[in-house]
């Protein structure tokens, strides 16, 4: 098929179209590069320079090149930056993805994959969370993907778009040619990888007095080549649809950390600070749904399986995608 991937140079993005050209589709990336990075494009891809707040460029995009299908990945995606600067996400997740689906519908594209996210739910009542957890997001995040979600419905049934949204959970992981570089890393395992490679002198654990078994958050951390695969598996999806994404299994912060000292054989210090505002203490995904529906397996079923693959691409890239 021809897929346009609409930040398709950032660290999800970038994985997915480089899986998509490994099984011989025919990738078109458009990316601002305002988070992701040029180097991250697949050099098989057809690369745009061109920002969804730019209508013109957007719709001429996907005027010249009426791909198949849209998989759309380019927001902001920080929960401490959508509380500081709401503007952002409201603007950059709602706005400019309307753009995008406005110009599909004028190229005729009627089918999109879209990042969603677990934070659509806020802190649930249960674990794990399925489709039909109630979605009460606690941070512009959250609710400007929730509110492209009720978007989609509306596109669907008024204009005959179809879509698949994937509310991933922890993404984490990399393959051998593209990882995780954000250019200001508050993820967790970067972060002790950093450690790991002497970038850091510790790794500081946001709270220890949660109620888990350790005091540490709990959260699902699938990797990021299953996520992938989930992509190309809602291409053939039957009909609109909403999916969660995890494998169902939860680790928590020091769980995490301890991973990272096996898989790297290096100490790792921590200093333990109090909690970080708006972290739930435990998120983890029934994704029962998408593997009876569209045969979803994870096939990286042990958090040590993702840490080494994520240790092995920091080892190989100490600087991400930098010179
Ligand atoms: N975390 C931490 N230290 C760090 C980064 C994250 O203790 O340097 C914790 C964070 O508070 C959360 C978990 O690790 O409980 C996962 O955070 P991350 O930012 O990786 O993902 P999130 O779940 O917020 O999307």
């Amino acid at each position: 098929m021809k897929i346009l991937v609409v930040g398709g140079a950032g660290y999800i993005g970038s994985i997915c179209a480089e899986v998509l050209l490994d099984q011989k589709h025919d990738v078109a990336i458009l990316d601002n590069l305002s988070d992701g990075h040029r180097r991250a494009v697949d050099p098989r891809a057809e690369f745009i320079e061109g920002d969804l707040g730019d209508r013109k460029t957007t719709a001429d995009t996907l005027a010249r090149l009426r791909p198949e299908a849209v998989m759309h990945f380019a927001a902001s995606a920080l929960v401490g930056e959508s509380m500081l600067n709401p503007s952002k996400y409201f603007r950059n997740n709602i706005a400019n993805g309307l753009n995008l689906l406005d110009a599909m519908l004028a190229a005729e594209v009627r089918r999109l994959v879209f990042s969603s996210t677990c934070a659509t739910f806020g802190p649930p009542e249960r674990v794990p969370i399925d489709e039909e957890t109630p979605q009460r997001p606690i941070n512009p995040y959250g609710e400007s993907k929730l509110a492209f979600e009720k978007i989609l419905r509306w596109y669907d049934a008024i204009h005959g778009l179809r879509f698949v949204s994937l509310r991933y959970f922890n993404a984490a992981g990399a393959s051998e040619k593209f990882g995780e570089d954000h250019r200001c890393e508050t993820h967790l395992i970067p972060n002790v990888l950093k450690v790991a490679l002497g970038q850091k002198k510790h790794v500081e654990i946001f709270g220890t007095d949660y109620e888990t078994p350790d005091g540490t958050c709990i959260r699902d951390y699938i990797h990021i080549i299953d996520l992938a695969h989930a992509h190309i598996l809602a291409l053939q999806a039957p009909g609109s649809a909403f999916y969660n994404l995890g494998t169902g299994g939860g680790s928590s912060v020091r769980e995490v950390i301890e991973s990272c000292r096996k898989i790297t054989g290096k100490p790792i210090p921590v200093m333990e600070k109090s909690r970080r505002p708006g972290d739930p203490l435990r998120l983890i995904a029934s994704s029962e749904k998408i593997k009876g529906e569209l045969g979803w397996r994870p096939r990286f079923q042990t958090l040590d399986a993702i840490v080494d693959s994520a240790w092995k691409w920091h080892q190989k890239f100490p600087r991400g995608y930098e010179d």
